[in-house]
């Protein structure tokens, strides 16, 4: 078991139990009730007397700080089943309601989960605002807080009420696509022979220059569409127009298509003005107009009344409705 790489200062405290008893599988997310720095925050945690620590904390300067290792259960949330199996993170926080935390410790939470999450292999963070399915970790939840064990505030409402945008931000940077923070992520585990097709159903998959998360995304998305596989390596699939590597394991993002070998087929053009649009439709900005000749159609969707037809060489689609099929 690893530790956060983005950790800038250490001072473990007594305050732990060693090792924890559950895999990590949840992240519980405080707030200090302080604008104290990373250092202050293990003064406070160093006497034994203090009975509290936390795994991470975040100061208000961005700084991460670690207090007791993930392989080690923190004295954090009230509840020991919690933090056995959870990340418990303290956030630098005002000191009174709704105990809002600074841009620059935002910032550092969403690295920090994102990182917790990759070297754990938790592939998506589901919140819940239904206390319930949180503390039994119902439907995939896996986001717990300090006010689910304990009558306090804490992670106060800044932070309670934007658990759902900061799981829709680490998600982002997981695997691409925004939606969806309360169903369970769908696991696609099996792929058939490459090259296969697959249907993007959501707008902002990411596109990564290698097959993980931990590979720099290229800053583009796939959006919706089909798209064809020529390899995969480790639940990512590698694109055949060369854009590079998306993340196929969310079920709910990508639906896997059988074989693509043989789909493409060819067709004539033989009027002067076909636009080339940038998708499967008119709405899509066009992109120049389509020499006559013969192409090669790797992919067909259906979008307002016409058949589109991707153009191999990667312009983008035609409508064949004004091509003839050889
Ligand atoms: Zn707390």
């Amino acid at each position: 078991m690893s530790n956060s790489s983005l950790v800038s200062y250490t001072r473990i405290s007594p305050n732990k139990t060693s090792p924890r008893n559950h895999s990590i599988d949840t992240i519980t997310i405080h707030c200090v009730v302080g604008q104290v720095t990373v250092e202050r925050l293990g003064e406070i945690f160093a006497p034994s007397s203090r009975q509290a620590s936390s795994n991470y904390g975040i100061g208000l300067d961005g700084k991460i700080g670690m207090y007791v290792e993930e392989k080690d259960r923190s004295w954090c949330s009230s509840n020991s089943t919690n933090d056995n199996r959870a990340i418990t993170i303290e956030c630098a926080s005002d000191t009174t309601d709704p105990y809002a935390i600074n841009d620059k410790v935002y910032a550092a939470l969403i690295d920090l989960c994102v990182d917790i999450c990759q070297r754990n292999g938790i592939k998506k963070l589901v919140w819940s605002t239904d206390k319930n399915t949180r503390v039994n970790h119902l439907n995939g939840c896996n986001m717990t807080v300090h006010r689910d064990y304990a009558a306090k505030s804490c992670p106060g409402d800044y932070i309670y009420n934007r658990l759902g945008q900061i799981a829709d931000e680490v998600n982002a940077r997981l695997c691409g696509g925004n939606t969806g923070t309360t169903t369970p992520p769908a696991s696609n585990t099996s792929f058939p022979q490459t090259p296969f097709t697959v249907q993007v159903t959501v707008p902002d998959l990411n596109i990564r220059k290698g097959a993980g998360t931990n590979y720099v995304a290229t800053g583009k998305y796939t959006g919706k569409g089909t798209f064809t596989i020529t390899e995969v390596k480790n639940g990512w699939g590698k694109l055949k127009s060369g854009a590079g590597w998306i993340c196929l394991e969310n079920a709910d993002w990508v639906k896997v298509n059988g074989s693509a070998s043989d789909t493409s087929f060819k067709v004539q053009v033989s009027i002067t003005n076909l636009n080339i649009r940038k998708g499967p439709g008119t709405n899509y900005a066009t992109n120049g107009y389509c020499p006559k000749g013969v192409y090669t159609i790797t992919d067909t969707q259906s979008a307002g009344g016409y058949t589109w037809g991707k153009l191999k060489s990667g312009a983008g689609w035609i409508a064949l409705d004004y091509a003839e099929k050889l």
